[in-house]
């Protein structure tokens, strides 16, 4: 039998799993790899030595290399989400043994998760369903985890997770055990759904300034084909927030703006035929048009994640996971993209109050959007002046506006319910289910 080297094992050895087992051989946990295509497993343990000796350990099969593991084992997998898992996993368990563990980093459906930790619990081995977030950088340096799933298999690497993990002064390594079953996964992809909504509020920023001051030429970004790519992720988001029946226009227009940028032929011959110019040329002050962009980005980010933060609560509520949002907001903090100063407000505001409705009406977010709501409405009536689409900030003022609405007009779509369904409404007066045959009494 070959000894028993390494604490740990990764399997999955593409950009992430290479980088993510570098980071841990360099914060002096031996480690193992494995990948399907054994030439990966050259190149990472040539990285290895190339960065500094780190005690990393290749292998071409997954019985040497599991044996390679100290018991209790745990492996690592990062690889492409959905069967390639269940693959992975079928290769691996045939040399596992009783107390050992999978984790999967990758970005899979939280379901597909809980499915296979029963299934692993039949063989007496545990599961975790572990977000990694921060791509590339992240994984070498240090990504913000989000680890879920068996509380015992977590204890156990814990170590490992908080050396390996983005470090934040004051607030600590970005990495928290999640929750039960598949909710590591789960806030994970909602995190990504944040994501979609950031990238698109950033380049909707961009675009606004770009009004009157085409440059034309000179920078790269202006020559990158328009053409949104994804994976899946951020349409998950979307599809849970309608289960749960949580209103999340703006992640919900981030992905719109994905699908319509990718008929770029369509846009293209549709840009032929609504020909003219939408400008308003209106005088536009420059300077104070940077500033507004910046308070109309921030309130329409707020917004944003306060949507995301009540997808993760409903879920929570319905699966009974008991997540903490405050704690989510802090491993946010860094390794990964959606990485800023302003999560801490974030975690403040549900420090102060765990059980917040909403974001929007934490004192201290509800005054930053008060003072910013003047500047956001000024860049949205620009940008709709001139033709200019702005779906992410539009769709996060529409949210705040109806938001903080006492009364709506909720009143005359019942009302049409009732008129071509018999659905009944109730009456703001009297108590009761009314039905009215409305026609009779025009
Ligand atoms: P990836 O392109 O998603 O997957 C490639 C890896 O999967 C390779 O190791 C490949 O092995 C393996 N694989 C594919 N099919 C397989 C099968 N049937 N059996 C065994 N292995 C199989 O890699 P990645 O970009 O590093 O991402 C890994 C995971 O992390 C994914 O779930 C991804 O969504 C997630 N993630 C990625 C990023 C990022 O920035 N890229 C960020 C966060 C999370 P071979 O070499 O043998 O083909």
């Amino acid at each position: 039998a070959e000894m028993a080297v390494a604490r740990i094992g990764l399997a999955g050895l593409a950009v992430m799993g290479q980088n993510l087992a570098l980071n841990i051989a360099e914060k002096g946990f031996p480690i193992s790899v494995y990948n399907r295509t054994t030439s990966k497993v050259d190149e990472t343990v040539e990285r290895a030595k190339a960065e500094g000796n780190l005690p990393l350990y290749g292998y071409h099969d997954p019985a040497s290399f599991v044996n390679s593991i100290q018991k209790p084992r745990v492996v690592i997998m990062l690889v492409k989400a959905g069967a390639p898992v269940d693959q992975t996993i079928a290769t691996l368990a045939a040399h596992l043994e009783q107390g050992d563990c999978i984790i999967d980093g990758g970005n899979e459906w939280y379901e597909n998760t809980e499915r296979r930790e029963k299934a692993m619990e039949e063989r007496g081995l545990l599961y975790l369903g572990m977000g990694v977030s921060g791509g590339e950088e992240g994984a070498r340096n240090g990504p913000s985890l989000m680890p879920g799933g068996s509380f015992e298999a977590y204890k156990y690497i814990e170590d490992i997770l908080l050396k390996v993990a983005a470090q934040v002064p004051d607030s600590g390594p970005c990495v928290t055990y999640i929750g039960k079953g598949g909710s590591g996964n789960f806030v994970k992809m909602v995190h990504n759904g944040i994501e979609y909504g950031d990238m698109q509020l950033i380049s909707e920023a961009y675009d606004v300034l770009n009004i009157k001051d085409d440059q034309g030429e000179g920078y790269l970004v202006d020559k990158v084909l328009d053409k949104t790519g994804m994976k899946g992720t951020g349409k998950w988001t979307v599809q849970q927030a309608a289960e749960l029946s949580v209103a999340a226009p703006t992640i919900e227009a981030s992905l719109d703006s994905r699908f319509l940028s990718g008929l770029k032929d369509e846009r293209v011959e549709a840009s032929k035929i609504f020909q003219g110019d939408f400008s308003s040329n209106l005088p536009v002050d420059k300077a104070q048009l940077i500033e507004d962009v910046r308070q109309a980005l921030y309130a329409s980010k707020i917004c944003s994640y306060a949507q995301g933060m009540n997808i993760i609560k409903a879920k929570s509520m319905e699966k009974g996971w008991g997540l903490n949002l405050g704690e989510l907001a802090r491993i946010w903090k860094g390794g990964c993209i959606i990485r800023a100063i302003f999560l801490d407000r974030i975690k403040k505001a549900y420090d102060r109050n765990s059980d917040l409705a909403n974001l929007l009406v934490d004192p201290e977010f509800a005054q930053e959007i008060m003072d910013r709501q003047a500047a956001w409405r000024r860049v949205v009536c620009l940008a709709i002046n001139n033709g200019v689409s702005t779906p992410g900030m539009s769709a996060s003022l529409a949210y705040f506006d109806s938001y903080r609405r006492d009364r709506l007009p909720a009143n005359l779509v019942q009302a049409q319910r009732d008129y071509f369904g018999a659905h009944t409404y109730e009456r703001v007066d009297i108590p009761g289910s009314y039905h009215t045959e409305w026609f009779k009494i025009a």
